[in-house]
């Protein structure tokens, strides 16, 4: 139950009772489609009437479409009703250091269309380049009609200003890309910290997300970032910064951070520190066959990663003493919260088989709750943090309202 607000209400009307039912029916077909009025009225507790003056709507206002006849023991065959998942366009932006992906996704999270750019260290210049091909997007499929932009960051965002106040890795400060791209496209824009974006992806195209309230994603790249999602909703904190477990100190006068303390977990658990504990075992001297020096460079996570695939021995020492460290921060994140399920976010994950067991090993001799939390891998293969940028625009249509 929740406190009503009496700073920031809303009371209801008539109106609230229709968009409330109305959610409930679009979300029912989006879920349990093809699906008939009978079903829906079966599933919804609704009376026959409603569910047919909602659907009709949804079909006037091209959310929702007949498809074939179904059967029936007898009488009139129902139709099936399912989402029109072309109605909508939704585009999807993931910016990341080095590259930066936009892509066109249907209603129904599918992506009709990709293309990336390299990420610019200057965000002027960023925009210049963004800007025409987000256009380019919007026109290349005209029977799509799109409806606002998504936009994951490896930053924050400031509440009130809605702008990047916080993104250490690509360089930025205090930068406005939300009205530059909304004037350019038209569109509304919609930004999102990525790992808050993967964590709505979870819960809005996961395999396990039906009957999911509480729901942590923790992304592992150049840094650690988490989105927490607790009783159905995004934690933001009174700043936006909720989630910041990335930088909760696990090691007493440890490495230093880029955000300036010492001992950061992301400084133990992320990409950058399996590189480190590989160079380290790899220094001239303990160097043997086949370890990255061959390569003729300094390794990348790539390479550490590559080479732990192919049973490389210091290599899988690097990921697996990464993977403890992650272990140690998911146990706290375990403790702390009870979450119904973690879900790990990275490329790191291509080794689930090696890292899933060290972790939740460590999880269990750290976290003496003993909560049933479930940690998973993200399917690499979904592409999260831009499958959460359509979440985000998407959830404006399907979410909950917020009533009183
Ligand atoms: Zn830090």
């Amino acid at each position: 139950m929740r406190k009503i607000d009496l700073t920031n209400f809303q009371v209801a009307t008539s109106e609230t009772a229709r968009d409330i039912n109305r959610r409930i029916v679009l979300n029912l077909i989006r879920s349990q489609q093809p699906i008939s009025r009978a079903d829906l009225a079966r599933h919804s507790g609704l009376q026959r009437s409603t569910v047919s003056v909602i659907t009709e709507q949804l079909i006037e206002e091209r959310w929702v479409t007949e498809g074939a006849n179904g059967h029936s023991a007898r009488g009139r065959r129902p139709r099936f009703l399912h989402l029109n998942k072309e109605r909508v366009g939704i585009i999807g932006v993931n910016i990341r250091p080095a590259t930066t992906t936009v892509a066109l996704a249907d209603l129904d999270g599918h992506f009709v269309a990709q293309e990336s750019l390299p990420t610019a260290q200057n965000p002027e210049q960023f925009v210049a380049k963004l800007s025409p091909l987000l256009c380019s997007l919007i026109k290349m499929r005209p029977e799509i009609s799109c409806e606002g932009i998504g936009v994951s960051l490896p930053g924050r965002v400031d509440l009130d200003s809605q702008r990047l106040v916080f993104a250490p890795n690509l360089g930025w400060s205090d930068f406005d890309l939300k009205v530059p791209l909304e004037q350019a496209t038209g569109l509304s824009v919609e930004l999102e910290n990525a790992a808050n974006a993967c964590a709505l992806a979870e819960i809005w195209f996961g395999r396990h997300a039906e009957g999911v309230q509480n729901l942590v994603a923790v992304t592992v790249s150049e840094g650690i970032g988490s989105g927490l999602i607790l009783n159905h909703q995004l934690v933001r904190g009174s700043t936006g910064m909720a989630g910041e477990f990335g930088h909760i100190t696990l090691v007493d006068d440890g490495l230093e951070c880029r955000c300036g303390n010492q001992g950061c977990w992301e400084v133990y658990a992320s990409n950058s520190a399996a590189v480190r504990y590989y160079t380290r075992s790899s220094s001239p001297g303990q160097n043997g066959k086949g370890g990255a020096r061959s390569l003729g460079q300094v390794p990348n996570f790539d390479d550490v990663l590559r080479l732990a695939e192919q049973g490389d021995p210091k290599a899988v020492d690097a990921i697996n003493e990464m993977a403890r460290y992650l272990g140690m921060g998911i146990s706290q994140l375990v403790t702390g919260l009870a979450p119904d399920v973690i879900v790990v976010v990275g490329e790191v994950t291509r080794l689930w088989s090696q890292i899933g067991p060290v972790i939740t090993e460590t999880v269990k001799s750290h976290s003496f709750t003993h909560a049933g939390t479930r940690i998973v891998a993200a399917d690499p293969s979904g592409q999260p943090r831009l499958l959460g940028t359509i979440a985000l625009v998407l959830q404006k249509h399907f979410g909950a309202p917020l009533v009183a």
